[in-house]
């Protein structure tokens, strides 16, 4: 089957790689849509030392149909034909965090695309393990294929978000407006935020997300400073709820600045190199502030997402800027760095 891989001399490339083996204890789907993530551009730009084993097909977010049920999948109620998506990082199931419902947080994680052969391809191997913990999750007849293929990401936002618990009448500010930060400010206002602000230095990311969610307050560090304005529109309080969606570190130490006492802070976007320096303790210890980090997200999150899909409250399909072909998946890398493209469906 064709597929997009990171080859043996380390290069990504389209590529013959075989078909999935069915066996009685996995299962099989066949690729309708996978999406780009921002960790596979993060894979395109600047490599992935992280990655041993090679070659390995890329690719985490997907949608498709199940055309291979083995007997174990079929125990568990799955049949051929079924919608599905997957929670990419699969916990062991035995460690603690684990057993404390946070397989994102497994000791012994393993990831598609990483540690099993990911999706952009046409098919995927669903192995054991994420059968038997959940992670092959069924998609709701009121969710579109476009919907479920970005409840994987839109997921990793809601596991940040339960750290913050938004509250009713909180001031929320997000740093960056990518798909991730829209995802944010829509959470946040369903969970009744007063005011959402976002801070956004290019021009054109920072109209389109000004056209997708109605209501939310642009800041643009180019021209204005940040600081004064989150004082400003805050009536001096500062941020409640502070989310960086972006790789940018002095964010991570204006976050601090600009949050209200008692203020939660998301450390959303990972740091690419030296992450050390960027934290000031005494803004945190004297402001009584929050700060929290994130990575991944778990089967119940990607369900809560379809769940808000299904009862209209939240729009993800509005946020696909495009499809392109798997032979011409580096198009859809292209419209992401030079077109401000949120979202880019593969279809193999
Ligand atoms: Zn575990
Ligand atoms: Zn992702």
């Amino acid at each position: 089957m064709k597929a997009f891989i990171m080859n043996e001399e380390r290069k990504l490339v389209v590529a013959d790689m075989p078909n999935p083996t069915p066996k009685d204890n996995n299962a099989i789907i066949k690729i309708k849509y996978a999406s780009i993530c921002g960790t596979d551009v993060r894979t395109y730009t600047k490599g992935n030392e992280k990655l041993k084993t090679l070659p390995r097909i890329q690719g985490h977010e997907c949608v498709g149909t199940l055309c291979h049920v083995g007997a174990l999948a079929k125990e568990l109620g799955y049949a051929e034909g079924d919608r599905v998506t997957i929670a990419p990082a699969i916990g062991c199931g035995e460690c603690w965090p684990c057993k404390q419902g946070r397989s994102n947080m497994c000791d012994h994680l393993e990831t598609i695309g990483w540690e099993y052969e990911g999706t952009f391809a046409e098919y995927l191997e669903v192995p054991e393990k994420a059968l038997r913990h959940g992670h092959l999750i069924k998609v709701p007849d009121d969710v579109s294929d476009e919907s479920a293929t970005l409840a994987e990401p839109a997921g990793c936002a809601m596991n940040a978000q339960m750290y913050m618990d938004v509250q009713p009448d909180d001031y929320v500010v997000i740093y960056g407006s990518g798909f991730i930060g829209c995802v944010h400010a829509e959470i946040a206002f369903l969970k009744g935020a007063s005011k959402v602000i976002m801070v956004e230095i290019a021009e054109e990311r920072a109209e389109l997300a000004q056209r997708m969610i109605p209501g939310i307050i642009m800041i643009n560090p180019k021209y204005q400073n940040t600081v004064e304005e989150v004082a400003r529109i805050t009536e001096g309080r500062g941020a409640n709820v502070v989310i960086t969606a972006l790789s940018v570190p002095s964010c991570h130490t204006e976050a601090q600045i600009i949050a209200a006492k008692m203020g939660r802070i998301s450390l959303f976007g990972g740091i690419v190199g030296e992450s050390k320096g960027w934290i000031d303790s005494n803004l945190i210890h004297y402001k009584e502030l929050g700060v929290f980090g994130v990575h991944a997200t778990r089967p119940n999150l990607m369900k809560e997402v379809m769940r808000y899909v299904e009862e209209g409250k939240l729009d993800l399909d509005k946020y696909v800027s495009g499809t392109v072909k798997l032979e011409n998946i580096e198009d859809g890398f292209a419209k992401i760095r030079d077109e401000n493209a949120l979202k880019i469906l593969v279809e193999p």
